[in-house]
């Protein structure tokens, strides 16, 4: 998939949010821009504001200063609009443990609008992309961490949107399954979705991301494509190394 500079997916500008009658801003300032077909690596220590920046993008919460649009729609202004466009997939599994893979697959492409023909397409062609067709008739409860992960993903995009959010989508999952889920983001991003990824493992951001944005307590401290922030760094042989020198902080591995 290439880029397309001219018209960002995603445009945050000077974006501020104060929460309740805090002095210090949970995020100051912000500017940024997410190119169709990027997966954007959203970076940060614990508490850095990519939560509050990631509520604020997906409608959940008002910011107190500054703009944020999807596809050139203000999302405050036009909300449901921008509601459309966008899927927020949590860490936490948000599927229903009893019901089967496809059962949830069907009831989330029926809160999105899908129905009939259109809903089955949808369903098979997730249960082929992520490779579930073998599990897709077990209750999720009796499934795999990593094969829980990919249903969460399925229903989140069942509805194609333009701009999907992936909060932490590989925490605690086996290398194998992890590196599995990587292939198939990197696949979902080369058939079009345009990806706002978070992690706390860098070298996974390294790896997928086109672009990785670092920021801490609030404020914007380094953005570019990981390879190029390595080279401009002095000392720096990865983007571990780089968010090191820049927060201070070590992330888990
Ligand atoms: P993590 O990686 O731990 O999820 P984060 O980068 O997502 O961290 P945020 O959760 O956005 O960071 O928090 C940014 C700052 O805003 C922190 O100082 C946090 O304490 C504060 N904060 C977050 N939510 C609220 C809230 N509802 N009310 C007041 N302060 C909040």
């Amino acid at each position: 998939m290439s880029v397309d500079k001219a018209n960002p997916v995603l445009h945050v500008k000077s974006l501020t949010k104060c929460y309740g009658r805090s002095r210090i801003p949970a995020v100051t300032d912000l500017d940024f821009t997410v190119d169709k077909g990027e997966i954007f690596g959203f970076l940060g220590p614990n508490g850095a504001g990519k939560t509050t920046t990631i509520s604020i993008m997906a409608t959940l919460m008002k910011p107190t200063r500054g703009s944020v649009s999807i596809c050139g729609v203000d999302i405050v202004k036009n909300p449901l609009r921008a509601r459309k466009l966008i899927s927020l997939v949590p860490q936490e599994i948000a599927l229903y443990q009893e019901l089967t893979g496809r059962e949830n697959l069907h009831y989330f492409g029926t809160m999105y609008g899908l129905k009939g023909a259109a809903l089955e397409r949808k369903i098979a062609m997730a249960l082929e992309f992520f490779d579930l067709g073998g599990v897709a008739d077990h209750p999720v409860a009796h499934c795999s961490g990593g094969i829980k992960r990919r249903f969460n993903i399925a229903c989140g995009i069942l509805h194609d949107p333009v701009l999907v959010f992936l909060d932490e989508p590989t925490v605690g999952m086996d290398i194998h399954a992890r590196n599995a889920l990587l292939d198939q983001i990197q696949n979902l991003s080369a058939r079009g979705s345009t990806i706002l990824y978070t992690t706390h493992y860098m070298e996974e951001a390294e790896k997928i991301c086109s672009r990785v944005l670092i920021m801490d307590k609030g404020v914007h401290l380094a953005s570019g494509p990981p390879s190029e922030l390595i080279e401009q760094s002095e000392s720096c042989r990865n983007l571990g190394d780089l968010f090191l020198n820049l927060t201070g902080k070590h992330l888990a591995n």
